[in-house]
């Protein structure tokens, strides 16, 4: 097709919008491709559902290719289900939620785990007819709390989700696996530097649930890797090696020290190293020697709340993502000026396990913290500490959690090497759910014995809007936008850059030939300057820009790529040919 830039409905723009602090956000909005409406809502014009367009085909042929089926459930959606499986409540402030003229509650589908299990239950009744792998491309609504850098994190965007079903755990395993292949093949076809990581704690089971992330710094996942093993893992999932325990035996005794005005850990620690700590130590007490206890507030989803202890070597500090984890779905909360009145045990700078044990606080502490470490903590007074205070002898926690910062140089959890960390953008997600949703609806087939069989579930996620955004962030040059050629909304750009009439018919014949050939042409038949039809050029991206100027004179013609920015000169009667090449190639 031949879409001429004379009648195409688009204005570049040539300054960035206000709100955009991203590369992909400036340049989407400057070339067109879309335009925000509200927070997190944005339109899309037409070069940007080209492209739009071709993200989802990629993605459909992969879904495809493992046999996955195509459906599209609506996108408003009644209370019951969410309400089946407590997500109407536990979802939080990010579900819209809506009535309709009668009173009733409805919402606009976040994720559609619920539906798709009760379309299968709807549909099949023999394990006959397992496994089974349905997908959808559809809109999905989030109200996020910072929708950010355009549409790479909307509050209406395009994903693509699949939940698989299958009879047995092994079943769960193969779909699994099909969509982790499929994921890899969109991603590499979408020219995506990536990397997987597990996304959730060994404990949960290992590669129960794993995380694209396309390497970006605008990224908001922070995820480590171990160069020498490979470990790659989301902070969340971050398992903490864990030290030996050191034998109680013969460890010194715990005692309380007046340690007056040190209500933060660099007062302590400068106490410690003045005050013969250092000298029993024989070497300088640092951060790590202290036991710093955070308090904080968990809120649960039915609004009941609780106060939590977490102790954590001083030098650490508390990572609020992976505490949020590791609690959820309890929500965070600081403690007020009331909740300090209401608990006068909490003396501010001075919080010690003994306290929180002692009033029935849940405590958690580092998982560091092993039986046997000796620190330097809170003795629950105003200006004064333990030192020697042993864990497993002195004060037994409810257990550990995984709350305190990753650090690069921490040792790998699987032994191998140190954590560096790295930052992503979440581009596509697979886990195996297991049970849950099944479950909550009891999706049963009538097994080969005769027997019910409760199926298990998978659920895949890749943010197809998003995406965009992604290419866009990380193929970007100070020009503009650069698509690879399987999104690019078309795969050539052909520019007039001279007002001679010859090279106008030849620019006509060309880019007939071009579209004869069954390519997508950008025609730029504007009466602009050269100029501005190279600047916009770039700008919109095309991977492939063909110069129709002065060299027509002398039957030449000009072939810029737009990536490596390297151009040549073909002649007339060849080029169309060189096109056809470079675009097939
Ligand atoms: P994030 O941590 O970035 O919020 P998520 O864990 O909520 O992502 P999933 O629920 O697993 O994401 O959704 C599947 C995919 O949908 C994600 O991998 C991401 O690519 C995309 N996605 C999620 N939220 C958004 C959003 N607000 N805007 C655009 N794409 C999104
Ligand atoms: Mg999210």
């Amino acid at each position: 097709m031949i879409t001429r830039l004379s009648h195409l409905f688009l204005r570049t723009l040539r300054d960035d919008p206000a709100d955009a602090e991203v590369p992909s956000h400036k340049l989407l909005v400057r070339a067109g491709y879309v335009r925000r409406l509200a927070p997190g809502i944005y339109s899309w014009l037409p070069l940007g559902l080209r492209t739009l367009r071709k993200i989802e085909n990629v993605v459909r042929e992969e879904m495809d290719a493992i046999g996955a089926q195509e459906i599209s459930l609506p996108a408003l959606l009644p209370r019951e289900p969410y309400e089946a499986t407590n997500r109407w409540t536990e979802y939080g402030d990010a579900l819209f939620r809506l009535k309709d003229r009668k009173g009733a509650d409805y919402l606009l589908g976040p994720t559609h785990e619920e539906l798709f299990a009760l379309t299968v239950k709807g549909e099949y009744n023999s394990y006959k007819d397992l496994p089974v792998t349905l997908y959808q491309i559809q809109t999905k609504y989030r109200d996020e709390a910072r929708p950010r850098a355009g549409i790479l994190r909307g509050r209406e965007f395009i994903m693509k989700d699949s939940y698989s079903f299958d009879l047995d755990d092994e079943g769960l395993s193969a779909s699994y696996q099909a969509h982790r292949g499929a994921y890899q093949k969109i991603f590499d076809r979408l020219n995506v530097s990536y990397v997987i990581v597990a996304a959730t704690s060994g404990a949960m089971g290992g590669s129960a649930s794993e995380e694209f992330l396309a390497n970006s710094p605008v990224g908001e996942d922070t995820y480590v890797i171990s160069r020498e093993s490979g470990y790659a893992a989301n902070v969340e999932a971050v398992v903490t090696a864990v030290p030996a325990e050191i034998p109680l035996e013969g460890l010194a005794e715990a005692v309380v020290h007046e340690t007056p005005d040190t209500a933060t850990i660099a007062k302590l620690v400068e106490w410690a190293n003045a005050n013969g700590v250092a000298d029993r130590l024989g070497r300088p007490v640092t951060a790590a020697d202290t036991l710093k206890n955070v308090i904080v507030k968990l809120r649960y989803p039915d609004g009941k709340s609780e106060i939590l202890g977490i102790g954590l070597p001083g030098d650490r500090e508390v990572d609020e993502k992976r505490l949020e984890a590791s609690v959820e779905p309890a929500a965070v909360e600081l403690l007020g000026d009331e909740d300090f009145k209401a608990n006068p045990f909490l003396v501010k700078g001075y919080i010690g396990p003994k306290a929180l044990l002692a009033n029935g606080v849940r405590y958690l502490l580092d998982p560091r913290v092993v039986s046997g470490t000796a620190w330097i903590t809170g003795a629950d007074e105003a200006g004064k500490h333990y030192v020697n205070l042993v864990a497993g002898r002195d004060f037994t926690a409810d257990g550990t959690i995984e709350a305190a910062d990753v650090r690069d140089g921490d040792p790998s959890p699987d032994g191998k090497g140190v954590l560096e960390s790295a930052r992503g953008i979440e581009i596509g997600h697979i886990f195996q759910l297991g049970r849950k949703y099944t479950d909550a609806f009891d999706v049963d087939v009538l097994g080969e014995n005769g027997k019910p069989v409760r199926l298990t579930m998978g659920s895949y996620g890749v943010g197809i809007s998003r995406m965009m955004a992604v290419v866009a962030e990380q193929q970007h040059d100070d020009k503009g936008l650069r698509w690879p050629k399987e999104i690019a909304p078309y795969d050539v750009h052909v520019v007039i850059a001279n007002k001679d009439e010859t090279a106008r018919e030849g620019a006509e014949k060309v880019v007939a030939e071009l579209n004869a050939a069954g390519l997508d042409v950008l025609f730029d038949d504007r009466k602009a300057s050269p100029g501005v039809k190279f600047k916009d050029a770039e700008l919109l991206g095309m991977p492939l820009v063909v110069v129709i100027g002065r060299g027509w004179s002398e039957g030449k013609l000009e072939l810029r790529d737009r990536f490596t920015g390297e151009s040549e000169e073909f002649p007339a009667e060849t080029a169309v040919a060189s096109i056809i090449a470079k675009v097939r190639g």
